[in-house]
């Protein structure tokens, strides 16, 4: 009965810990050096910059257990481990406080990242989108609600690549904040319920291959895992 040429797509949506209800996803925000010792080996400097962003598409969204293929035109695809904030209210222009309240639940999250292509785009002064936001791009666990799991500002966040830990950090190193990155990403943009923004990745990140299997886990919510797959 509907108007469209095509079917629409599916919502996009995540698992919700403790009930069948989903979270409809709207946008996924990216927030680019978070962590001062992973600033450093990407070459930056930790102490002067502002938080930057860098988005993905609703449809890069793949759920933690997932088997996914070796992406197309890399030789160098890595892996970041991060926290992902699943806003529960809209907020535009607000302060850290007020950001804080928007913050409905938290998950464990995957920036899949095509390395070479992203390196390739920095030196040509280009955009990041396909070396971020492309297929399957973005892994989610599911979101905990913080009305059951409280406020997660400290904590360890780990990564190990076959039982190997490749990544290992504390949510409290974070440069900015879960409030202070909602709160200055809402004088960016007009936020609302389905907004997710993964925070950065702690030092650690590197390559992997078909047959890998990732998993990350964040202290007081939980694992994700992820398993390369041969190349399409
Ligand atoms: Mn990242």
């Amino acid at each position: 009965m509907s108007n469209f040429v095509f079917p629409p797509v599916e919502i996009p949506s995540a698992a919700v810990r403790g009930t069948e209800a989903r979270y409809a996803v709207r946008r996924i925000f990216c927030v680019g050096r978070n962590y001062a010792d992973h600033a450093r080996e990407m070459g930056a400097d930790p102490t002067r910059e502002p938080p930057f962003y860098f988005t993905k598409p609703a449809t890069a969204l793949t759920p933690s257990g997932a088997t996914v293929p070796y992406p197309t035109e890399t030789r160098n695809y890595h892996y970041e481990m991060e926290l992902v904030l699943a806003l529960g209210a809209p907020v535009f222009k607000v302060t850290p406080e007020a950001a804080q309240a928007a913050i409905w639940g938290y998950a464990t999250g995957l920036d899949m990242t095509r390395r070479d292509l992203q390196a390739a785009a920095k030196a040509a002064g280009k955009p990041w989108d396909t070396a971020k936001g492309f297929d399957q791009s973005a892994i989610l666990g599911e979101i905990a609600r913080v009305a059951d799991i409280g406020r997660l500002d400290k904590g360890a966040i780990t990564l190990a690549v076959n039982g190997v830990e490749k990544q290992h950090g504390d949510l409290a190193d974070m440069i900015w904040n879960a409030a202070e990155i909602v709160a200055n990403l809402s004088h960016l943009y007009h936020l609302h319920p389905g907004d997710l923004i993964y925070t950065g990745t702690p030092a650690g990140v590197g390559a992997v291959l078909p047959g890998d299997e990732l998993v990350g886990r964040i202290e007081g919510l939980g694992e994700i895992r992820l398993i390369v797959g041969p190349a399409e």
